[in-house]
């Protein structure tokens, strides 16, 4: 169908999640009319709820492993529970929504002639056996263990993406995000900068897994996000992969020290078993992004705990005042 709209009218699968609804604020302050999908599974209506009364934003409740006939011109697409707890719960519909969302957005992509974007993750790297992991690395991944309902089957999108690309001319845009954390990060998701900031300000203990000494490497959300938009609208004509986080890395125990102190916390940190298959360490090769995008992370560790713990500080008093009402 003809686009009469001036504006560019953009999906957002999974738009209701944490860096989904800070995509959706993003397009809709740049002037792109935004449709927002989610099956709410790990998203919720609080992280986009300022946007709803604008009229260039459009929520629609729908899962992407069903066919979704819309017309647009761009689309990101992110739906895909991201933290382990949440990917494991229930792992046969997290790689349903990898594989089959994945080729339902293309099928799209392909007939609405849209360029498509699609958020694939460090974690097509695996436990890597090269540090730190450029884009050039195929990964060291365990295809039957617990993490593989999401390991593989971003992998298998990223091969889905190059086919379209290859057999249909789809514009695929495709980018690995290593870990990002901030604002509207679920706060029981288990992810360790979220367990960390709540376990701190809730005076509880701070749970490291195995020795603590494992590394990773954290992106604050809005140059993440800053990222995505110069993959989707930069000039580069890249179809990717490409690498985006912030190649600064510390073990969780450094991370557990910055959270206690940035919370004045006197919580003890304690030793729990490590996950099965938990990767030892991580790092983003950014040379492909700084070179094709013109992009680096601004926004450091001390900062961007900040605004975390600020955030995070007011959701807990916000549930103490409901449950004194
Ligand atoms: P999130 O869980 O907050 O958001 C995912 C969103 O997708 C949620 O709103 C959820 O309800 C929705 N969703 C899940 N299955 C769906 C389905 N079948 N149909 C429609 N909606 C569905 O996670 P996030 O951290 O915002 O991650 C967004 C994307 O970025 C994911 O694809 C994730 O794999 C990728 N990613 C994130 C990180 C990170 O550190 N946050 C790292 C690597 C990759
Ligand atoms: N699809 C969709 N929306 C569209 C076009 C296609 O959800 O606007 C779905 C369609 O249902 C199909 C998938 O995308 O299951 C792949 O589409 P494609 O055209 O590549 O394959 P085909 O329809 O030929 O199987
Ligand atoms: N982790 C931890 N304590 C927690 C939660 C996580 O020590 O309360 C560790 C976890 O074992 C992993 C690292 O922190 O080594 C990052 O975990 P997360 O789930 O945030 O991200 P991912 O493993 O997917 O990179």
């Amino acid at each position: 169908m003809k686009n009469y709209s001036i504006r560019q009218r953009v999906l957002v699968t999974g738009g209701a999640g944490f860096l989904g609804s800070h995509l959706c604020e993003r397009l809709v302050v740049e002037g792109y009319d935004v449709l927002c999908v989610d099956n709410f599974f790990t998203g919720a209506r609080d992280n986009i709820a300022h946007l709803l009364g604008n009229p260039r934003f459009e929520l629609l409740r729908h899962d992407i492993t069903f066919p979704l006939h819309v017309e647009v011109d761009q689309i990101f697409n992110l739906a895909c529970p991201a933290s382990p707890i949440h990917y494991q719960f229930d792992p046969v519909q997290t790689i349903k929504t990898s594989v089959i969302g994945a080729i339902n957005m293309l099928g799209l992509a392909k007939r609405t002639k849209a360029r498509i974007l699609h958020t694939s993750t460090s974690e097509v790297y695996g436990d890597p056996q090269v540090h730190p992991q450029p884009e050039s690395y195929w990964g060291h991944v365990n295809p039957i263990g617990l993490r593989s309902c999401y390991d593989e089957g971003k992998r298998c999108a990223e091969t889905l993406f190059f086919d379209y690309h290859r057999q249909h001319t789809v514009d695929i845009r495709v980018v690995r995000i290593f870990n990002t954390y901030g604002p509207r990060m679920h706060p029981n998701d288990g992810r360790v900068v979220s367990n960390f900031i709540m376990q701190a300000l809730q005076g509880n203990d701070i749970t490291l897994y195995g020795d603590g000494m494992q590394t990773r490497s954290f992106c604050y959300v809005d140059d993440l996000i800053d990222g995505l938009m110069r993959m989707m609208y930069g000039p580069h004509g890249l179809p990717g992969p490409i690498n985006i986080g912030n190649p600064h890395e510390f073990t969780m125990v450094d991370l557990a020290r910055a959270v206690l102190a940035q919370t004045d916390s006197r919580s003890q940190m304690v030793f729990q078993p490590l996950p099965s298959d938990d990767p030892r360490q991580r790092q983003p090769d950014i040379s492909k992004a700084v070179e094709y995008l013109g992009w680096g992370p601004k926004i450091q560790l001390t900062e961007g705990l900040r605004r975390t713990i600020e955030y995070f500080r007011s959701q807990i008093s916000q549930v103490d005042s409901a449950r004194r009402q």
